[in-house]
């Protein structure tokens, strides 16, 4: 391959989960953001702009990432019980959508 091929070739970005410590497809965990306005919330598309921080969509690896506040620390700002309590209620759902399957 040309060292100065497109970035897109076919290379999957992938990410660490705060939890677990592990890489994973940047598409199969969960983005938190902190907007440059200071709020953090959870990104579904990926596309949020600001910094963001990931998390594998398993309650354990979020409870993990609250307990070290790995999140908080990898966004260099607090995060709020209202945030923390949406992000396990979507990795709730998600879990429950994927024992459907
Ligand atoms: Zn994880």
């Amino acid at each position: 391959m040309k060292k100065n091929a497109p970035q897109k070739a076919k290379k999957i970005p992938e990410r660490r989960c705060t939890g677990c410590g592990g890489t994973f497809p940047k598409r199969e965990l969960v983005r938190v953001v902190r907007s440059p306005e200071g709020d953090v919330s959870l990104d579904f598309t990926g596309k949020k702009s600001g910094r963001g921080a990931y998390v594998c969509p398993k309650l354990e690896c979020l409870k993990k990432a609250r307990r070290t506040g790995r999140i908080s620390k990898s966004l260099e700002c607090p995060i709020t019980e209202e945030v923390y309590t949406a992000l396990e209620e979507e990795i709730a759902l998600m879990e429950k959508e994927r024992e459907d399957d």
